[in-house]
């Protein structure tokens, strides 16, 4: 199987070629073409599986197509735990998104400086990448506008609820449009990353590799 099959386009595929991937790994080859269907998901993957690629190669594919919303907002919204994560996945989402010349990211962590990712956002964000404490900040400054937000990512849920991020994840998701897709990545789908997937999703397709 190859890239070119699960539905990316060649602006997708070709970056994917010059970093060197060649086949889809199964997380991938299962999430990326039920993510394009526009459905919510929940998807147990541990690190190294290729997750990240599982929901920032769709997420880039919506993106060739044009928003309808209005504002300059993000489209895609992804939570991580970590500053760490949160750096590696807006890394990663640059370098699959190399040929799209006019894709903008923008990653909200913190320990960095406010004024930075402030004038980052005064033009339009395509990926927003942030870990919740930082994008609570922002948001009760009133910066953030999620009106045309299409779909939502929570990486790694289950280490965002071990560190306490429940109610922040609540808000911030209140705040988000409820046509928006949801896709929600965790090691474990029990307990109570269980609880707040049901709340989340609509309808999700499970995928367990
Ligand atoms: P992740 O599980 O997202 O942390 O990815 C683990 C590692 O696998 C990262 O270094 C990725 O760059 C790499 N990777 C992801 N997908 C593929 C693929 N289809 N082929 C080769 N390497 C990949």
């Amino acid at each position: 199987m190859h890239f070119a099959d699960l539905g990316l386009a060649p602006a997708i595929t070709s970056a994917l070629d010059a970093a060197g991937y060649t086949t889809p790994t199964p997380v991938q080859a299962a999430s990326i073409p039920a993510a394009l269907a526009g459905h919510d998901l929940l998807v147990s993957a541990q690190t190294g599986s290729g997750k990240t690629a599982a929901f920032l190669l769709p997420s880039l594919q919506k993106l060739t197509e044009r928003s309808t919303g209005s504002g300059q907002g993000p489209r895609i919204l992804v939570l991580t735990p970590t500053r760490e994560l949160a750096q590696q996945v807006e890394k990663n989402a640059t370098e699959y998104g190399s040929q799209l010349r006019w894709l903008r990211t923008v990653c909200l962590v913190g320990g960095a400086s406010f004024g930075y990712q402030i004038r980052a956002m005064a033009r339009p964000v395509d990926i927003m990448v942030a870990t919740p404490g930082r994008l609570m900040d922002h948001m009760r400054s009133g910066r953030i506008d999620f009106s045309r937000l299409e779909m939502l990512i929570l990486d790694e849920a289950d280490r965002m609820l071990d560190m306490g991020f429940i109610e922040d994840i609540e808000t911030i998701v209140k705040a988000t449009p409820d046509s928006r897709q949801t896709v929600l990545f965790s090691a474990t789908l029990d307990g109570t990353v269980g609880k707040l997937a049901q709340k989340l999703t609509r309808d999700p397709q499970r995928i367990e590799i």
